[in-house]
């Protein structure tokens, strides 16, 4: 059904001028979650607890003077949006219209934050606008973030500013291309609002410029959604929500329209992997997402609610960009697989009113810890361009001692494996100082390298070099493997806070640029080398590029 009714937007305080001229939204709305999960009675948008519903009616609040700052065209196409830069898409996008078969909502969900049960938490800045059958027959829904309060908003405003909005929405589309699995975005649009914060948690809050960011999923269900109703020991809502996810979005499982107890069973397994995949994934990119609570775990499998995350510049486990999570670094770099075991032990706690026996959830959770470490020591092994497959009985010393390696002195964990990936297979001949040579434009601080360290480094090349002589792959074909797995483009925070001093200051041309770089990670992009390169030093300590706060 083609769609370009807009109809006024309930509780709208403002006259928006809509503009109908084109066929641009020609979306057909299918709306599952409303039409079939309990919904809460009440519709007034006020900040309440909500029992026994999986989700409020809301409408998104009415912006000023809305504005595209950048979208993802690869999106738009997979929607079968054809013109964004219609005044009906900047109407839509931003809040201030909604589509005649939008069903618009706020999600209820609980969570544990750093490790402690907080309630009721929910959509407190989120709304989707509704679902939509794609061209190609997958669902997706669409959900704006920013777009003003909900009933689960708390204390807060429901608004989001420029600077997180430009986080969320380029490292969204950076990590699908990078092929981690993530939510996806759409578009980002400033409002001409002013969001008051105070970035620094200070005392010194300030205006700044308001935003909305448009997210895409097939689904934005978390962990918390589970826990919430299990909590309350609602299980009514616990079985209505695993059975819709499970018909819809794990529909591939025995049972999927009936589920048993070993449905939920082999469903709860099936997250675990996901899972498992998702965090090997962070490892092998350098990416720390930074608040691994349970009500930020998709339930896909997802990475999703972009906030203080982060991306290791310098290798280091023990990293983590979060500032509220400085003094603990419960979710640094190196504890994610960690964290997101726990984060699984409390989903299937939640699910336990669903099943007749704990032990296959138990014998699930343990088969995380097995298929995270078989997969990471695969992962591993493709960046460093060995064949997972052979038989390599050292294959967890030899990346042990690359560990060691790459903190021995700070080295760029990007620029590392590129680097790597140059050095020929016949290389024992090069002496040490040519090794270390070949890498060291991911050394920081090259002149720190003292002997004993250059021969660490020197002696683990070697032993390297050693693997890749059972290796029959000419050099060509092992460097465009380690290429095609380790990315020269991520989004360094650094980066991602340059683009916002711009875009704050009106220009918002680097954030499309870097849209643009970040669509082809692993390419060379020889033109824009410089955001290949490591961290300057003006970046090392400065907020936003080293450490984030959660305000936003
Ligand atoms: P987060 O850590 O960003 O995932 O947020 C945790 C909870 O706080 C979620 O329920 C969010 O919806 C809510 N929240 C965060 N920021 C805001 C805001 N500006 N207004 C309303 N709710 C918010
Ligand atoms: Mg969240």
């Amino acid at each position: 059904m083609a769609l370009t009714r807009l109809v006024a937007r309930r509780g709208s305080s403002r006259p928006v001028r809509l503009d109908f001229s084109g066929i641009a939204l020609d979306l057909t709305f299918t709306n599952r979650f409303t039409a079939e999960l309990p919904a809460d009675p009440e519709t007034e948008n006020r900040r309440r607890q909500v029992h026994n519903a999986l989700f409020s009616r809301v409408a998104p609040a009415t912006t000023s003077s809305p504005e595209l700052v950048a979208f993802s065209q690869e999106m738009a196409d997979e929607l079968g949006i054809a013109d964004l830069h219609d005044g009906e898409f900047l109407a839509v996008f931003s809040g201030n219209a909604v589509l005649a078969d939008m069903d618009p909502y706020a999600m209820c969900y609980g969570g544990h934050q750093f490790g402690n049960w907080a309630g009721q938490l929910g959509d407190g800045r989120a709304m989707a606008l509704g679902e939509v059958l794609t061209p190609q027959g997958g669902h997706q829904t669409l959900q704006l973030k920013g777009a003003g309060p909900t009933p689960y908003s708390r204390s807060a405003d429901g608004m989001a500013v420029l600077r997180s909005s430009i986080r969320e929405f380029l490292c969204s589309e950076a990590m699908h291309h990078l092929g981690v699995p993530t939510t996806r975005a759409l578009s980002l649009v400033t409002t001409g609002d002013k969001v008051v914060r105070d970035m620094f948690y200070d005392g010194n809050a300030a205006p700044e410029p308001g935003a909305v960011v448009c997210r895409v999923a097939p689904s934005f269900v978390r962990f918390g959604s589970f826990e919430l109703p299990a909590s309350r020991g609602e299980t009514e809502t616990l079985k209505a929500l695993a059975d819709f996810t499970i018909r819809h979005d794990f529909s591939e499982l025995d049972g999927a329209n009936n589920p048993t107890s070993d449905t939920y069973a082999a469903w709860f397994s099936e997250v675990a992997r996901r899972t498992a995949v998702m965090i090997i994934d962070w490892m092998r990119v350098g990416f720390v997402h930074g608040v691994m609570n349970t009500d930020n775990m998709s339930i896909l499998g997802l990475t999703i609610d972009y906030g203080p995350y982060g991306w290791v510049d310098n290798f280091d486990p023990g990293w983590t960009p979060n500032t509220t999570d400085s003094q603990h670094r419960r979710y640094r770099f190196g504890n994610q697989a960690q964290m997101a075991y726990w984060n699984l032990a409390q989903l299937g706690n939640a699910i336990v009113p669903l099943v007749d026996d704990v032990e296959p959830l138990q014998a699930a959770l343990d088969r995380f810890i097995e298929e995270y470490s078989t997969g990471h020591r695969t992962m591993m092994l493709n960046k460093l361009g060995l064949d997972p497959d052979r038989d390599l009985d050292d294959a967890d010393e030899l990346i042990q001692g690359l560990f060691s390696v790459l903190q021995s002195i700070e080295t760029d964990f990007t620029i590392f494996f590129r680097r790597l990936a140059d050095i020929n297979a016949g290389s024992q001949a090069m002496s040490d100082d040519e090794l270390v040579h070949a890498i060291a434009d991911a050394h920081y601080e090259p002149s720190a390298a003292t002997p004993e360290i250059k021969l660490e480094i020197a002696t683990w090349i070697r032993r390297w070099l050693d693997e890749l002589a059972d290796d029959s792959r000419p050099d060509d074909e092992r460097r465009a493997a380690m290429n095609a797995t380790n990315p020269k483009y991520v989004i360094r925070n650094y980066l991602a806070q340059l683009a916002i001093d711009n875009s704050e200051a009106g220009d918002h041309t680097m954030v499309r640029d870097l849209l643009q770089v970040l669509r082809r990670p692993y390419d060379e992009q020889p033109e824009h080398e410089e955001w290949a390169q490591k961290r300057p030093d003006w970046a090392r300590s400065r907020p936003g590029c080293s450490m984030l706060s959660c305000s936003s």
